[in-house]
């Protein structure tokens, strides 16, 4: 097998790229670097600077590489950014799917996995999501990600490609400081950036109706998330041996729900900055009070079950963050 990995040179897509060489695979990157760095994918796997709405391109990669199977993670994901540019996340995530599909069935590729995410959810109104909750997404963003859902599972059916959309949860840590999340657009980078500059961290509302008021969010390492990819393609790749199509849409999550005042009092002990008590200040709109996956159906279908805690994540997150700034590390007395 010889995966293209789209946005390998990204946070998760780096991750994906390490966890999938590491098992053997053959992999080669698309990467338009837009946000993604170069140095995250190593020397020894091929890399193309590039676009997935670049259809010669995509020919040629697919034909010269010898492509068998697709991990499609090259999207925009922030969820402000879309409210603001509802074209250009369309354009970048729905046809930039929809131009790589059809390079996938030309060129006769019969895996697909797609990098989806719990914002197709909105706002769950459940203990537990599961994939049969009514998709309601919030924002252009979540509705990228189920729009691009139905059509992959659409060319798979239609067209005998084996898929596999798996439904992100909230992903954080890191497997080598090297490999760590650049960007500060989520609840950990956010914290650190805050303790970095000796000001108190920010807790964005805590009157939801939670056990202690703050929003519930369901944490998964980037390295047990890079592995579901693994065992999704493994098993797309058994799949296509009988011309089945799994047609698997996953939540990946680990089912245990962890507050922002739970997670915000953690970073302060992991980082030694616990003396900088946080801020409670007004919602952030659009949060959902408490969003948590039921991890039951990827476990029963690809038998993958995360193997990293929240502390784990933190704390790996950590190293990343004080590689890049130094000045972060708390004075211990
Ligand atoms: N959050 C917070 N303070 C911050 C950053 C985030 O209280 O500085 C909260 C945010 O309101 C949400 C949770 O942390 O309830 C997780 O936010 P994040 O943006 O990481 O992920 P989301 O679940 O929104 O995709």
């Amino acid at each position: 097998m010889t995966y293209l990995i789209t946005g390998g040179a990204g946070y998760i897509g780096a991750h994906v790229v390490r966890a999938m060489t590491q098992a053997g695979e053959r992999a080669v990157v698309l990467d338009d670097l837009s946000t993604g760095e170069r140095d995250r994918v190593p020397a020894e796997v091929p890399f193309v600077h590039g676009s997935t709405l670049d259809r010669p391109l995509l020919d040629r990669l697919i034909r010269e590489h010898g492509v068998t199977g697709v991990v499609h993670l090259a999207a925009k994901k922030q969820v402000g950014e879309s409210v603001e540019q509802p074209l250009h996340y369309y354009r970048e995530n729905v046809e930039g799917l929809r131009v790589l599909l059809e390079a996938v069935v030309d060129g006769g590729v019969r895996q697909f996995v797609f990098s989806s995410s719990a914002a197709v959810y909105g706002m769950p109104d459940v203990e537990l999501v599961t994939e049969e909750t009514p998709c309601l997404p919030m924002s252009p963003y979540g509705e990228t990600k189920l729009a691009g859902e139905w059509l992959v599972r659409a060319v798979g059916r239609a067209h005998g490609v084996a898929t596999s959309c798996l439904r992100y949860f909230n992903v954080a840590g890191t497997a080598e400081p090297e490999l760590a999340d650049t960007g500060v657009f989520n609840l950990v980078p956010m914290v650190f950036e805050k303790l970095t500059e000796r000001r108190a961290p920010l807790i964005f509302g805590d009157d939801y109706a939670t056990p202690d008021g703050t929003c519930v969010r369901d944490y998964i390492h980037v390295e047990d998330l890079a592995d579901a990819h693994l065992a999704a393609a493994r098993r797309l790749t058994e799949a296509s041996e009988t011309g089945e199509n799994p047609d698997l849409t996953l939540n990946i999550g680990r089912g245990e729900g962890v507050s922002v005042r739970e997670m915000v009092e953690l970073i302060g002990e992991i980082t030694g900055h616990h003396a900088l008590a946080p801020t409670v200040t007004a919602r952030r709109p659009g949060d959902p009070a408490r969003v948590v996956a039921s991890a039951d159906l990827v476990s029963k279908e690809l038998g993958w079950q995360a193997r990293h805690d929240v502390r784990a994540m933190i704390t790996s997150a950590w190293a990343g963050w004080c590689r890049r700034h130094p000045e972060a590390v708390a004075e211990r007395g």
